[in-house]
Parts: C-alpha cells; sequence; structure tokens
C-alpha cells in the first residue's frame, strides 16, 4: 500500500529543536522555537498557571467527561471578551462569539475550513515573509491557491506598506487576508496605527476577508488592550472577520492546545448557522477539544487577582525579551560587528529578524552550537543574560570570518 509514498520535507523548526537535544556542546543556545526560558535556558510554567493547576486539581466537582464540541463556554467567553474588549459593540449585540478550539492552529484549520467549505473561498494572501504554517494549514483546509503580499522591506529593514497597499490592491475580490494582529512572526515588526488605517481602506475597497492571527497578545507592548488594537479597529470599521487566538505563548500553554476562534458578523440572523457550520467541521474533525487548558485560562480570567499575577507573569516575559534586545545591540555595537543593529531593538515581541543570510546562519548551527532559523529569525526569548554575549560573539565571528 505504501510503496507511492514520498519522503516529505522534515519542519525545520522541530528539527532544529532536536539537533539542540541531541547536542552536548555546554553553551548550545536554542533560538530556533518561540518559547520562553528562564535566565538559566529552563522552559518556564507561569506561576499563575502553577496556581491554577493546583486549585483545579483540588476541586472534586471537576470530572473528565467530554466538552461539548465547541469546547468550554466560560473560556471562549472570556476569551473574545479579552480580544475584542468589554465595550465591544458587536459583543453586547451578540453578533461575536468564540469557539474553544486547538491553539492557534487550530483556530486558523477550523476558520479556514469554513472559509473554504462553506463560503467556497479559494484564495488566500499571507505576508511575505511569514509563520512557515499558514501555507500548509490553509491548503489542507481547501484552499486552492497561495498568495504572498510583500510586508518585509530587506534593504529598509522595515514594513513595505507600498508593496503590501499594492499586492492587497491587485487581489480578487473576496480573497482571504491573514493578518498578523501583533508582533508579526518572524520580522517583529507590525505597521503603525496610521498604516492600519490604509490597510483596512484596500481590505474594504477589494472586499477582502481579514481572518487576523492573534498568537502573541500581550507580548508585543505587555498590555492586553494596546496589543488587541489592530483587531478592535477593523471591527470598528464594520469588519466582519475572523480571529485565531492562541494561548501558547502569553500563557505558556504550549502543549496544552489552546485556543479561541472568534467569529464576527454584521448580522446577528446569520449567527447560529455559522455556529452550527462550524460545529459540524469540528465534529467531523477531532469531535471535541481538551478541557485542561481551557480551564486554567477560564479560572486565571475571571478572577481579578490572578488576572492582575498573569499581567505580572507577561510583564517578566516581555520586560526580559525587551532587556536582551537591548544587550544583544549593546554587545554587539561594542564589537564592531559589521552592519547596523538598530533593527534589533526597533522590532517588537519574540522574533528578531537579524539580517543574516542562509549560510551565516547555518555557520551559527554548525560552528557556534547556536541554532536559529535558515531565514535568520532568531527567537529573543530564547537569548538570557548568561548567553547573550556568547550569541553577539558568534554573530561578530560570523560576520568577520
Ligand atoms: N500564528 C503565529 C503567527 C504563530 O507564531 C504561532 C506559533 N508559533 C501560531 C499561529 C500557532 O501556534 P499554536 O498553534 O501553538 O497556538
Amino acid at each position: 500500500f505504501f510503496d507511492s509514498v514520498e519522503l516529505g520535507p522534515p519542519i525545520e523548526v522541530f528539527q532544529l529543536t532536536k539537533q539542540y537535544t541531541e547536542d552536548d556542546f555546554p553553551q548550545k543556545v536554542n533560538l530556533g522555537v518561540g518559547a520562553y526560558r528562564t535566565d538559566d535556558g529552563k522552559p518556564w510554567v507561569l506561576p499563575v498557571v502553577r496556581t491554577a493547576e493546583k486549585a483545579l486539581a483540588n476541586d472534586d466537582s471537576l470530572n473528565k467527561e467530554y466538552l461539548p464540541v465547541l469546547g468550554l463556554d466560560l473560556f471562549s467567553v472570556l476569551s473574545t471578551k479579552m480580544l475584542l474588549g468589554s465595550d465591544s459593540v458587536p459583543l453586547a449585540e451578540n453578533r461575536a462569539f468564540g469557539v474553544q478550539v486547538l491553539s492557534g492552529t487550530g483556530a486558523l484549520r477550523v476558520g479556514a475550513e469554513f472559509l473554504a467549505k462553506r463560503l467556497g473561498k479559494t484564495v488566500f494572501y499571507f505576508s511575505k515573509p511569514t509563520w512557515e504554517n499558514h501555507r500548509l494549514v490553509f491548503l489542507n483546509a481547501g484552499f486552492q491557491e497561495a498568495r504572498e503580499y510583500r510586508y518585509w522591506h530587506e534593504a529598509n529593514r522595515a514594513l513595505d506598506l507600498e508593496g503590501f497597499l499594492e499586492d492587497l490592491n491587485n487581489a480578487p475580490e473576496g480573497a482571504v487576508v491573514i493578518l498578523h494582529a501583533c508582533a508579526h512572526n518572524p520580522t517583529g515588526c507590525d505597521p503603525t496605527q496610521e498604516q492600519w488605517g490604509q490597510i483596512a481602506k484596500v481590505v474594504k475597497e477589494r472586499k477582502l476577508f481579514p481572518f487576523f492571527d492573534s498568537a502573541y497578545q500581550g507580548f508585543a507592548s505587555g498590555d492586553l488592550n494596546k496589543d488587541a488594537w489592530a483587531v478592535r479597529f477593523f471591527v470598528n470599521q464594520g469588519f466582519e472577520i475572523f480571529c485565531a487566538q492562541s494561548y501558547a505563548k502569553n500563557f505558556g500553554l504550549y502543549n496544552e492546545r489552546t485556543g479561541n476562534l472568534v467569529v464576527v458578523s454584521n448580522n446577528l440572523a446569520n449567527v447560529a448557522a455559522v455556529k452550527s457550520q462550524i460545529t459540524l467541521i469540528i465534529r467531523g474533525n477531532y469531535s471535541n477539544p481538551p478541557s485542561h487548558g481551557a480551564r486554567i485560562v477560564a479560572y486565571v480570567l475571571s478572577n481579578k487577582e490572578l488576572n492582575d499575577q498573569w499581567g505580572e507573569n507577561i510583564k517578566t516575559m516581555s520586560s526580559r525579551i525587551i532587556q536582551m534586545r537591548k544587550r544583544l545591540r549593546e554587545e554587539l555595537e561594542a564589537l564592531g560587528t559589521p552592519g547596523s543593529w538598530n533593527h534589533i531593538t526597533d522590532q517588537i515581541g519574540m522574533f528578531s529578524y537579524t539580517g543574516l543570510n542562509e549560510a551565516q546562519s547555518l555557520h551559527m548551527v554548525q560552528k557556534h552550537h547556536i541554532y536559529m532559523l535558515k531565514s535568520g529569525r532568531i527567537s529573543m526569548c530564547g537569548i538570557t543574560p548568561n548567553n547573550v554575549q556568547y550569541v553577539a560573539k558568534s554573530i561578530h565571528e560570523t560576520l568577520t570570518s
């Protein structure tokens, strides 16, 4: 049966983690995967998550029965409110809702499948570059054509707004456009509010469908409301949207697969039908979601004190990242490493596009045991006070050897 099956390409980021784990070099550094590390380079379970887990473990009223197909209602309600804001008009009018799904990827997949199979969408746009999974998720969900819009201007190391707008202007009416809500992966470069205004104008003119991807709320600025600005702006402009919300990074619930697909409709009369079709898509996919992560998020978001603690935990992560951006730039400038390094501190969120090319990035892995993507993307979460000098020296050696 399997004779015709060809070997698929490896998934770069998982392959890097495997190589890193098997490497016994003492100063090795994993800058591939976007996962926060303590100053000692260890994974971090947020203290507020530990607190919630202990409370949940002691709650005998909880059991292991199936959740409904659309998951834990309280989780989705609180999560949707966190994205759209407590004063959201579509929420008040019951035109917006969320469904619990398998993290950000699951939200993208379920949303994309709905758009392809129920609305007959065929073309989708993603930023060049983008998170490498957007393409596969949308194609697997039934889309036929993946197209890029220009986003990153190599020479300027900044947003290519002109290219972005021009590509959207040439998009066929009704195409789906994936927009990063904040902390763009991999460039760490977001449009300004004024630029979002220009983007929204073209999206409206071309009648495109905005599908936001919000994997880093809280990580761009440390403030949940500020990081939801673009999504709320589109909603306030009257757009109907989808938004994929992930709790992998901001709650550190990577392997719990906790996410929410938010739907904003302009017509209350359509909400029940849309919800019922999403229910069927999930039912035919994985039937219903796991509960652990969603219970943790719901527990924290519904408790003022724990919510504040969570805010502190996010600040711990985001401020360390900002501090490490500063340190890395300072170290490189002190070493006199060729090139300008202001982009390291200009960029935001978990990732930085260093400007290292493929050969240089491979050299970093092979010679210095610093695991990073071929594109030159590094995860700032993997840089700590203990390894920042080593990373800077290695970049310096790579660019001067
Ligand atoms: N979108 C973007 C832009 C991401 O960076 C990620 C995580 N790397 C995701 C979605 C989805 O992550 P998850 O499925 O783990 O929530």
